[in-house]
């Protein structure tokens, strides 16, 4: 076949978009978080990430400003050669505290957080122990290391410890988790992982991006919520959802952190974050230990969210955190579904394969500490009337 030939042949979401059903790349005009513009009508976020909503808090905006004036728009290089900053080293410095960890180190982004991590520990001879449901990058990460891949079903602790007692004691072995499972919305069983990893000899990997913020006494992620700081040996972040900016950090053992920084490709040949997304990282942080109020907000919310869903009959999988997947199964209903929604005027995000396996098609709903009782109950509004009618589907 001719190289092009496929994205000739590529018309599924050319007939969604013909047909008014093309859920994706739906570009937002303008954002107060909670609420957004789309072809000038409002819509309530119920789809993003941005858990506590700091996108829009005062003193993340005005942390982004001045950085913004005495940095400039860019860095214009990697963190290797001319592309750090004081505010990069002392976002890594404050990082590494908040996550109970020696050392840490920035990225550009979550992704390439985990890859330039996975990737460049991982050599020959290594083993990586992942979970099926574990986010694209560490899917990737595991693509590019030279090491050997082993997947078991989504927390399916025996066939973990199956896996890890084939391997070679000798071996380095990494288990590799979502902290929350981005789509699932359930916590990782780390006490079980961590138990595995050290009866096996391994090291465990956490990947928090939706847990920081969210998860623990101080919001410091998955492996605080259990008190397992100390027995996960890294802790990977990204800065795209509570975090309110882009980027990611890889938080560890002081050596590892030095041995990434001499080695990882996607730290060395890729631009460094820019001044006001450091900036906005740091005054979200500061704002997470001065206003813990907000997570205390997002949970009620989400509990508000799950139980209205639940007494309607939806089927929420094992959402337990504020990633809350209505599960309906169909492509087509689906569709039907997210754009009835859409038109009264609620965002949410479809999730279809390859992001979910086959038949798990689901609307994935995402709370925030911002939103109100009213538009929550809005929300659970809608889907009480669409219920009937969608159930005869
Ligand atoms: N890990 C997980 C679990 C994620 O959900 C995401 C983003 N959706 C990433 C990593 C990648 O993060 P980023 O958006 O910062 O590249």
């Amino acid at each position: 076949m001719n190289l092009l030939e496929k994205s000739v042949r590529f018309t599924r979401a050319r007939e969604a978009q013909a047909a008014g059903y093309y859920p994706f790349f739906i570009p937002i005009e303008a954002s107060s978080g909670t609420e957004v513009i789309v072809r000038g009508e409002p819509k309530i976020m119920m789809g993003s990430n941005n858990y506590l909503g700091l996108t829009h808090h005062p003193k993340v905006l005005a942390a982004a400003e001045v950085a913004l004036k005495r940095y400039g728009s860019g860095c214009t290089g990697s963190r290797f050669l001319s592309g750090t900053l004081d505010l990069h080293e002392e976002l890594e410095e404050r990082l590494a505290r908040f996550l109970g960890k020696e050392a840490a180190l920035v990225f550009s982004t979550g992704y390439q957080t985990n890859l330039g991590t996975v990737a460049t520990l991982i050599g020959r001879g290594d083993y990586i122990f992942m979970d099926k449901l574990n986010h694209a990058s560490l899917v990737d990460s595991g693509r590019l290391a030279y090491g050997t891949v082993c997947r078991y079903p989504h927390g399916d602790m025996k066939a973990l410890e199956r896996q890890l007692a084939q391997t070679p004691p000798e071996a380095g072995k990494l288990i590799v988790t979502d902290g929350v499972f981005s789509m699932e919305g359930d916590i990782a069983k780390l006490p079980d992982i961590v138990a595995l990893a050290e009866a096996y000899g391994a090291d465990v990997l956490v990947d928090d991006a939706h847990a920081i913020g969210v998860l623990g006494e101080w919001g410091g992620g998955t492996a605080q919520h259990f008190g397992l700081e100390d027995k996960t040996t890294l802790i990977v972040a990204t800065f795209s959802k509570s975090l309110a900016a882009i980027g990611g950090v890889v938080a560890g053992p002081e050596s590892v952190i030095h041995f990434l920084k001499h080695h990882a490709r996607p730290l060395i040949f890729s631009a460094s974050m820019p001044p006001a997304s450091v900036a906005t990282v740091l005054a979200a942080l500061d704002v997470i230990e001065e206003e813990p109020e907000l997570r205390a907000a997002l949970w009620r919310n989400t509990r508000r969210m799950q139980d209205g869903l639940k007494s309607l009959g939806c089927d929420i999988g094992e959402s337990e955190t504020p990633i809350i997947p209505v599960l309906i199964g169909d492509l087509n209903i689906l569709a039907i579904q997210w754009r009835a929604l859409f038109d009264a005027g609620v965002f949410t995000n479809p999730v279809i394969p390859p992001a979910v396996p086959q038949h798990s098609c689901r609307l994935r709903i995402a709370m925030m500490a911002t939103h109100t009782d009213e538009q929550i109950d809005f929300v659970l509004d809608l889907f009480a009337q669409g219920i009937k009618q969608w159930a005869a589907m």
